[in-house]
């Protein structure tokens, strides 16, 4: 149990550190991202820390942009980044 509570320190850690660092939401593309989406999702790649695989997204408390409200990270759950933003932008005019 000790062990699984200090790789969730290290793991809060280095996402606030990474939050700090790096703001805005890559699916939304708005400022104050509170969870880290992992690209190729976790569920593949299993490598915690990797923050390679590290993405910032909005997660339960949802965008703060009041025209956008997404909570992006959980709208995405395991589709492809494409195919998200494929839904995100239906009304894009050419
Ligand atoms: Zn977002
Ligand atoms: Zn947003």
């Amino acid at each position: 149990m000790s062990r699984h509570s200090e790789d969730g320190a290290r793991y809060r850690a280095a996402r606030q550190r990474f939050l700090a660092d790096n703001p805005l939401c890559w699916i939304c593309g708005h400022g104050g991202a509170d969870t880290i989406d992992h690209d190729p999702p976790r569920a593949v790649h299993r490598v915690k820390l990797d923050l390679a695989t590290w993405r910032p997204a909005h997660g339960v408390r949802g965008c703060p942009v009041a025209t956008c409200r997404r909570r992006c990270n959980q709208e995405r759950g395991t589709r492809p980044i494409e195919a998200l933003r494929a839904a995100f932008v239906p009304a894009m005019k050419w």
